[in-house]
């Protein structure tokens, strides 16, 4: 990675970047690949794609033709999105893109043989202009779409990205014959926070119970708000005895938080159900299983972990 301290920042005047758009070469004189040519070629085949990782891997294939490099790297730290293609050593000649709106994050170019030569990266910052608008756009979908499949409140994963994921996992488990467990949790008496407390003190304990649960658990990407104050974590390649011993990690870790409300301690635990994935078995019936799981802790007292195949009179699916 090129150290940001050496980018060059770039700034863009949005207002203008039209004319560069516009400002047609017409001049029969051109080389096959001159530079005009490849500009709006750039902003017609830039415009073809939404996702970032397609208008990087076009904006990389068509600039190498006529700037041969070994490799770019792109970043936007704010949408945690990273993006590289090709070798990332040797020479380097990093930008930063900013617009009067937005700052676009970061993208070098990378080469081991030689070091980019001032009409190189003339030309490179010439090609970089096509890039800008596609580039935003790209961003903009992206946050749509992540923002489409978040919930709120918390950030966990909402149902819709629950079944997306829910569907590849059980999908991959089966292909690959690997485990598959999932913890379903539920706050216990979560409505005494709330009606001691009030609806914004309760709002604050299920951000941080989720953020806690994210940390603790091995990927945060896998936890979903099933509903107001229940949510599924998805543990892939995890067997029971796994699903277990992770159950137990989050309910301590939740039981150990400590929350204060003008000076008086909140105690805060979960239940939580688990259930490991079943020969043939669909993830509605997963979930069914996890769910009355987690009615069994609820019913043993609450703070404490069933797993589904501890209960009795539960008939196998096939
Ligand atoms: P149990 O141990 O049996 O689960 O008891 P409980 O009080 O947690 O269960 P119950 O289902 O009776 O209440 C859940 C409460 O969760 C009621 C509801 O007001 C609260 N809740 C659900 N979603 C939210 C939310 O987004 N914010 C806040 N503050 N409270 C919520
Ligand atoms: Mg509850
Ligand atoms: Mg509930």
């Amino acid at each position: 990675m090129a150290a940001p301290m050496t980018a060059r920042i770039l700034d863009f005047d949005t207002s203008k970047l039209t004319d560069a758009y516009s400002r047609n070469p017409s001049k029969k004189t051109d080389p096959r690949r001159s530079v005009s040519r490849l500009i709006t070629h750039l902003s017609t085949v830039l415009q073809t794609s939404i996702e970032l990782a397609e208008i990087l891997h076009i904006f990389n294939d068509e600039v190498r033709q006529i700037v041969p490099f070994d490799g770019i790297a792109y970043q936007h730290q704010a949408s945690r999105y990273e993006y590289a293609i090709g070798k990332s050593n040797g020479h380097s000649s990093s930008y930063r893109l900013q617009t009067p709106d937005d700052f676009l994050g970061e993208l070098s170019f990378h080469r081991s043989k030689a070091r980019f030569t001032e009409t190189e990266l003339e030309t490179i910052e010439r090609l970089i202009v096509s890039l800008i608008y596609p580039l935003r756009n790209g961003l903009r979908y992206q946050e749509a779409v992540k923002s489409a499949l978040t919930d709120a409140l918390t950030g966990a994963g909402n149902r819709i990205s629950m079944e997306n994921v829910m569907a590849r996992e059980l999908g991959l488990a089966s292909r690959y014959q690997q485990p598959l467990s999932v913890l379903m949790l539920d706050l216990d008496y979560f409505k005494n926070v709330n009606d001691q407390h009030g609806h914004a003190t309760g709002d604050y304990v299920l951000k941080s119970v989720v953020h806690s649960l994210q940390a603790a658990s091995r990927c945060a990407d896998m936890t979903f708000r099933y509903g107001g104050e229940e949510f599924v974590i998805l543990l892939n390649k995890t067997d029971i005895a796994g699903a277990q011993i992770t159950a137990e990690r989050l309910r301590s870790t939740i039981e150990n938080l400590s929350f204060n409300f003008e000076g008086n301690n909140i105690p805060v635990t979960i239940s939580i159900g688990a259930a490991t994935l079943r020969i043939g078995e669909s993830k509605e019936e997963l979930l069914m299983r996890a769910d009355k799981a987690l009615y069994g802790s609820k019913e043993k007292g609450r703070n404490c972990i069933t797993h589904a195949e501890e209960l009795p009179n539960i008939t196998h699916a096939h």
